[in-house]
């Protein structure tokens, strides 16, 4: 067995993986790579380029010229897409629309997951996302899968997207929250599911803590 130990963490849109996993990270010193970022940063370099996701010639091309890298600084992680920082713009809603669409192409996932298992090959890593313990990491030795009630999650999604400035109501983030779940599920390619030995973590009534606590006990056995 190998000597590095991977934690993948799946779950539902919005339901705090990023958050558990960043306080995961920080705590056990290892590694937090965010898939999601990724994907995100794809959808966007899409978008700037007018990519046409129904012309696979396109989309392989415009796949071609990206190149994304993690860059970490005082525990926040920044992603880098062709050298510039796009940590804040891709979490706008623009990108939250096509991120679904985009993530559900063969030819971007083939891509992302490559990079991802090179990322994590070796190395101590907390990684969260929607097909990690069942597709990327599928031998990972701690798996958790989040969710939580799609009204607390869009709740907190609106909290945070308000607070940036942005300008939308909590319908509209409700809604994009079930349209991702709906096409993260239902996709052909390594849709969004729970992995048989993955445990789930509900996290409608829990505070941060108790998350990071209720995960902590699950990883302990696995720590040298
Ligand atoms: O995690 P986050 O909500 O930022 O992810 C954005 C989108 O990227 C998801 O809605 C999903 O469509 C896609 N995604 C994916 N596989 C992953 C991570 C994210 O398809 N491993």
């Amino acid at each position: 067995m190998s000597k590095n130990l991977v934690i993948a963490i799946d779950g539902y849109s919005s339901c705090g993986k990023s958050t558990l996993a960043k306080a995961l990270a920080r705590q056990l010193h290892f590694i937090y790579i965010d898939t999601g970022a990724m994907y995100r940063a794809v959808t966007l370099w899409f978008l700037r380029n007018k990519t046409d996701l129904a012309n696979a010639e396109m989309v392989k091309e415009s796949l071609q010229d990206i190149h994304l890298n993690f860059h970490s600084q005082d525990y926040q992680t920044h992603i880098i897409l062709n050298g510039e920082d796009v940590s804040e713009e891709i979490r706008q809603m623009a990108v939250s629309q096509n991120v679904s669409e985009v993530s559900a192409l063969k030819a971007v996932r083939k891509e992302m997951v490559k990079q991802q298992q090179r990322m994590g090959k070796s190395k101590n890593i907390v990684m969260d996302g929607r097909d990690i313990g069942t597709t990327v990491f599928p031998d990972a030795r701690v798996k958790i899968f989040m969710t939580a009630d799609p009204k607390i999650r869009a709740e907190r999604r609106f909290k945070e997207l308000t607070a940036k400035g942005e300008s939308i109501t909590l319908e509209e983030v409700f809604e994009n929250i079930a349209h991702r779940d709906y096409m993260d599920t239902t996709r052909e390619e390594s849709p969004l599911s729970r992995a048989h030995d993955a445990i789930i973590l509900d996290n409608t009534e829990l505070t941060e803590e108790e998350q990071l606590e209720f995960a902590m006990k699950k990883i302990k056995p696995f720590l040298p």
